[in-house]
């Protein structure tokens, strides 16, 4: 499997070198060159997989050799090793539960997978590989918690300071070692413009090797598939519509591809906060991105979709084409938090923030489509927000992995949205 770039002026490269550069020259994205079929009888097997056997062989086509088949199973196994529910809420929307991982959020996933690749695909050498991930809140620690203590790797993680939850501002300033943690006076898009201008930076390259954790890498990026196979393994009707809770697209992006390789699935919504960069190109056919604003489902504060290009790329770039398979919708706060205190008082089921906004986009979606059900993805646990207990007036119980974490001792480095204060950190790292 070889892997292009979407800007087309970058050669094609294997799977172990998109993952070691992260992005192609040219600034576009790695895309495969082609999506692979599932083998006939696939779907109708999945319940009789493990689900370490049904990452393998999703994911097998897409690695094209450059990891042996003993080792991929190895990093399946310890990428799936926690379990994804599948939880009714109502008669006609069940819950992809994808927050049972360390951190919480379903980011854990792709952060385990990429980090055993690039542990296992880094070529020896001298130098460290640095990891530059941005973070609207959910990344940096799914990313941390996957790289921590791995050796020869730093990990350098901008998060945009007021703008993550308590929880998730203890999960990235508690790791330490090899774990560096800026808090930046800046937004989230500028903080991944300086993550992408650090990965550009061919003096920075000369040091160590830089590669990114964000969702643009193909390694974080292709493994998402899986939920979308685990909640058709534990699905027992026609083909679901399925709601994704959207901000950089990569989740989306993702469930293309897996529709694509024959999983049945028959629509998405792709739903949204008031950043309603894409809604608005479904309603005009214009895509124009906007600074992001804050809301409630802050994990999707984004105002310029870096895998919405790849969204465009699989479902045939154009928009009557990308109509046929998905909508996308802008659901406001005081809509998610009025579906965060019904769903709580209807069935007794705590949405967090992104999963409410899912929830009110598929049923919506529902309303107008009587005999169809759906699933919508649960990305993250509710008490990693701290809205959520004001909203539905009831406090939300603490896992055992979020309250240590209050004993622990904090590292973090506050500073301006400046690159070049933060190359000069990467550039001491990479010493
Ligand atoms: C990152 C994140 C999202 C958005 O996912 P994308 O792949 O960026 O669209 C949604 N919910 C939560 C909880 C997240 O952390």
């Amino acid at each position: 499997m070889q892997y292009f770039s979407t800007n087309r002026r970058s050669p094609e490269v294997t799977f172990q070198e998109a993952v070691l550069r992260g992005q192609p020259d040219d600034k576009g994205l790695y895309l495969p060159a082609s999506i692979p079929k599932l083998p006939a009888g696939f779907v109708g097997d999945l319940v009789e997989r493990s689900n370490e056997q049904i990452a393998f062989d999703v994911i097998r086509p897409y690695i094209g050799g450059c990891i042996s088949d003993e080792k991929l199973f190895s990093i399946c196994e310890e990428t799936v090793i926690f379990p994804f529910p599948l939880v009714p809420i109502s008669d006609r929307i069940s819950a992809l539960e994808l927050f049972h991982g360390p951190t919480l959020a379903f980011k854990d996933v792709g952060a385990r997978f990429m980090s055993r690749c690039l542990r296992h695909l880094s070529p020896e050498r001298n130098g460290k590989t640095i990891v530059i991930v941005a973070t609207s809140g959910d990344t940096g620690g799914a990313v941390a918690n996957g790289f921590q203590g791995v050796d020869g790797i730093e990990v350098v993680i901008l998060y945009p300071k007021g703008r993550v939850s308590r929880v998730q501002e203890l999960q990235l300033t508690t790791l330490g070692g090899n774990v560096t943690t800026l808090e930046l006076q800046a937004s989230f898009d500028e903080c991944q413009t300086i993550a992408k201008r650090a990965l550009a930076d061919a003096d920075l390259s000369g040091h160590a090797s830089v590669t990114s954790a964000n969702s643009i890498n193909v390694a974080r990026w292709l493994p998402q598939q899986f939920y979308y196979f685990f909640a058709l393994k534990q699905w027992r009707s026609g083909p679901p519509v399925i709601s994704i809770p959207s901000g950089n697209f990569g989740n989306l992006a993702s469930g293309g591809l897996a529709k694509t390789s024959g999983l049945p699935i028959a629509y998405f919504v792709a739903a949204c906060n008031a950043n309603d960069a894409v809604p608005l190109f479904f309603e005009t056919g214009k895509y124009q991105p906007k600074p992001s604003v804050s809301t409630l489902s802050n994990a999707m504060d984004v105002g310029d979709p870096s895998n919405f290009v790849r969204v465009l790329e699989i479902f045939g770039n154009n928009v009557a084409g990308l109509k046929d398979s998905m909508c996308a919708v802008s659901v406001s706060d005081k809509e998610t938090a009025e579906t965060m205190r019904y769903v709580h008082s209807n069935y007794g089921y705590v949405l967090d923030p992104h999963g409410a906004v899912a929830y009110k986009a598929l049923s919506d979606y529902l309303e107008k489509y009587p005999g169809s059900n759906g699933i919508i993805l649960e990305t993250a646990h509710p008490v990693k927000f701290d809205s959520v207990e004001g909203i539905i007036g009831e406090s939300v119980e603490m896992p055992e992995s979020v309250s240590g974490l209050f004993s622990k001792p904090r590292s973090v480095t506050e500073l301006k949205a400046n690159y070049d204060a933060v190359k000069e950190i990467i550039l001491d790292l990479a010493k």
